[in-house]
Formats: structure tokens, C-alpha cells, sequence
């Protein structure tokens, strides 16, 4: 076992501390990873404070990883000591049941291992991201291509894979026209990435206050969901709508500005459920669907993605005794775009 320094949730209540855990002995198919950044994602708060539902403490989470190969098992071949790597939000699946067996393992029938706050194989809880060093299995191990700032990848492990999962199978591109609710963590990468994607943009935010940021990122436009006009004038607009919303919003206000066949993708997580009225449905034919992360392979292709358009996340780089405030930050909605943690401060 190792024992590596991290940033623990004691308790739903309590702020994170510094602490020690230990990590797995490396097994033939386990890669050994010094992390170097880690991604503040809102999914990281609305586990540690029991908003999903009741977990196991002290709790580390983290799921938006980076770092360096420092040590690889006696069977590995995808990785070497010393590549620039990547975990997102899994960390193991079945391997056999339909989804796994179609290459779409984020959505397991028995249940992928998270990346934090799982049931391991062993039958240990797992503990993310928030830490000098992580232990994971190699066909779960991401390429960061050298091109992508390293810190700035960080994020990309989550936010980049969940928004542009829904963007590619929904099609959004050239012709398409995209709106984002919320231009938060999710939100801010759905905008750079429909727009490489060549879709036109539409940032839907609670103000104008980050309208120039939202216009510089790669929206077209920007409205204020504050102002009731913004529903008269979008009715019946989009083609596909990304929801990245923490909290409960008015779903079926949404709804109504899909165009004919047009899909509401949550990928925003609150913890009450969203009411829908099917009657926000019957007109224009629309959907209301919901998407979770990517696979490994379509993570993969994000990073390639992101590499060739240049794209990469707004971070704000802070040390790991800030993680608390930055919570605080977070919850109102005060970040510019991602908060990152600078593990080397966890030394
Ligand atoms: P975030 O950085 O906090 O962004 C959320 C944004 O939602 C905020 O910036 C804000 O944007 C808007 N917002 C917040 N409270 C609101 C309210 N009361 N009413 C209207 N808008 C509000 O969070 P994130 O890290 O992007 O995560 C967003 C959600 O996605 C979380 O629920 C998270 O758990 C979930 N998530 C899901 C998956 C998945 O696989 N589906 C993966 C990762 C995260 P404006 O200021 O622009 O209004
Ligand atoms: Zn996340
Ligand atoms: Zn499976």
C-alpha cells in the first residue's frame, strides 16, 4: 500500500482537511499516476455535502485528473513511465454486460466504478482525484496530447467529455442551432465545443454579466433567463438544448424553445427531480434527455478533439487549502471557468 497525502470531507457539514490514504499495491493491469492538477467539478460538492444520497466518510472526490505515469504494472502496454495522462469519472466497469460490450462502459448495466465514492473490486470505497497520487487500470487511462496546456486539460476529464458527448450524438454542427443554460464548469466548455463543432451558439445565463466572456468563448448570442422577454423571443428556436444546471429550473420554460424535433439534454445534476409537463412535449415533437459523461473512447476522441481546435478550459489555478472557498465560490456561481487544484501544494 501507499500512503499519499489528500483533501478529505469528513462529513457533509464540515469543510474538506488535509489528510493521508492509502493507495492500492500496483496490480500487472494498474498504472501508478503523480497527479499534478485536479478539476473542482459541482458533482464533487453535491456528493460530499449528501445531496445525491448518503456516502461513506472522511470521502475524497476529484474526477477531472492529471498527471505524470510514475509507475506501470508488469502487463501494461498502453502507458509508460512518464506520459502525460488523464482520469475522468470511471475508473473500472463489468466489461461484459450489453453497454460495456458496445463500448459504452459510462453506462454499465451493474453499475460503473466511479471515480469516487464507488464500490471498488475489492470491495473497498473509492477515493478521487483530490490527491498527490492515484492507482487505476490502464484500459481506464486517458492520452493528454502534449499540445493541451496540462492544467488546463484537467477539466476536460469531465466538463469537456460531458458536454461534448451529447453534442456529438446529438448532432450539433453546421446548420444546428445550440443553446447552453448555464455557463458554469459544463457550460463554458458546451459553448467552446459547439462552436468548433460549427454550430450556432446560444448561452442562456441568469444575467448578462459574463455576455462578453460567453461572445469571446465562441457564443453567437447570450440572453439573460432573468428577463421573461428572452422566453417570447427564443420560442421555438432550437434544434438541441444543453442543460448544465446545478439547480432546479423551470424545465418546461425550456422546453418550449425547441424547434420541431428538437432534444432538451440535461446533463445538470440537481439533487430535487425536474417536473415536466408532457404537454411542453407534444408541441414540435420534442425530447427531454439526459446524458452521462462519455466512454473511454469517445473521451479519447474529446482530448484529440480539443487538441486539434485548439480548445481548452478557463481555469483559475488554486492551491488545495483554498478547495473550501472555492466551493463557496461554485455554489455562487463565481467561477471563471473551472477551479483547478495545483497538487503540487498538497506535498
Ligand atoms: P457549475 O460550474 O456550478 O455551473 C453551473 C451553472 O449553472 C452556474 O455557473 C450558473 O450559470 C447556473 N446556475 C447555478 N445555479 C442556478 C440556479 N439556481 N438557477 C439557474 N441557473 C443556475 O457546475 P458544473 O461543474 O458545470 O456542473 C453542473 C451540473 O452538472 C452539476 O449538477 C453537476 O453535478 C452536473 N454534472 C453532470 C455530469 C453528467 O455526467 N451528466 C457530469 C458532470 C457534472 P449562470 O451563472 O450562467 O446562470
Ligand atoms: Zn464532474
Ligand atoms: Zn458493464
Amino acid at each position: 500500500m501507499l500512503t499519499v497525502n489528500a483533501y478529505a470531507a469528513p462529513s457533509a457539514t464540515e469543510p474538506l482537511v488535509k489528510t493521508t490514504i492509502q493507495r492500492r499495491d500496483l496490480g500487472p493491469a494498474d498504472v501508478l499516476i503523480e497527479i499534478r492538477y485536479s478539476g473542482i467539478c459541482h458533482s464533487d460538492i453535491h456528493t460530499v455535502r449528501g445531496e445525491w444520497g448518503p456516502i461513506q466518510y472522511p470521502q475524497v472526490v476529484g474526477h477531472e485528473i492529471v498527471g505524470i505515469v510514475a509507475e506501470v504494472g508488469s502487463e501494461v502496454s498502453l502507458h509508460h513511465v512518464g506520459d502525460r495522462v488523464g482520469v475522468g469519472c470511471m475508473v473500472n466497469s463489468c466489461r461484459e454486460c450489453e453497454n460495456c460490450l458496445a463500448g459504452e462502459e459510462q453506462y454499465c448495466l451493474k453499475g460503473n466504478t466511479g471515480t469516487y465514492a464507488a464500490v471498488d473490486l475489492d470491495g473497498t470505497i473509492t477515493q478521487g482525484g483530490y490527491a498527490t497520487h492515484i492507482v487505476v487500470v490502464e484500459d481506464f487511462v486517458l492520452k493528454v496530447p502534449e499540445s493541451i496546456p496540462f492544467e488546463a486539460a484537467a477539466p476536460l476529464l469531465c466538463a469537456g467529455i460531458t458536454t461534448y458527448s451529447p453534442l456529438s450524438h446529438w448532432n450539433a454542427g453546421p446548420g444546428k442551432k445550440v443553446a447552453v443554460v448555464g455557463m458554469g464548469g459544463l457550460g463554458h466548455m458546451a459553448v467552446k465545443i459547439a462552436h468548433a463543432m460549427g454550430a450556432e451558439v446560444t448561452v442562456l445565463s441568469q444575467s448578462l454579466s459574463k455576455q462578453e466572456d460567453g461572445l469571446r468563448l465562441g457564443a453567437d448570442h447570450y440572453y439573460a433567463t432573468s428577463d421573461p422577454a428572452t422566453f417570447e423571443t427564443l420560442a421555438n428556436t432550437f434544434d438541441l438544448i444543453i442543460n448544465s444546471v446545478s439547480a432546479l429550473i423551470d424545465i418546461n420554460a425550456y422546453l418550449s424553445l425547441l424547434r420541431l424535433d428538437g432534444t432538451l439534454v440535461s446533463v445538470g445534476a440537481p439533487a430535487e427531480p425536474l417536473p415536466v409537463q408532457v404537454f411542453s412535449l407534444f408541441g414540435n415533437r420534442r425530447s427531454f434527455a439526459g446524458s452521462g459523461i462519455g466512454s473511454i473512447r469517445e473521451t479519447q476522441e474529446m482530448l484529440e478533439f480539443c487538441a486539434e481546435h485548439g480548445i481548452a478550459p478557463e481555469t483559475e489555478l488554486v492551491a488545495a487549502d483554498y478547495i473550501n472557498q472555492a466551493y463557496e465560490r461554485v455554489l455562487a456561481s463565481d467561477v471563471r471557468y473551472r477551479f483547478v487544484i495545483d497538487v503540487a501544494t498538497m506535498a
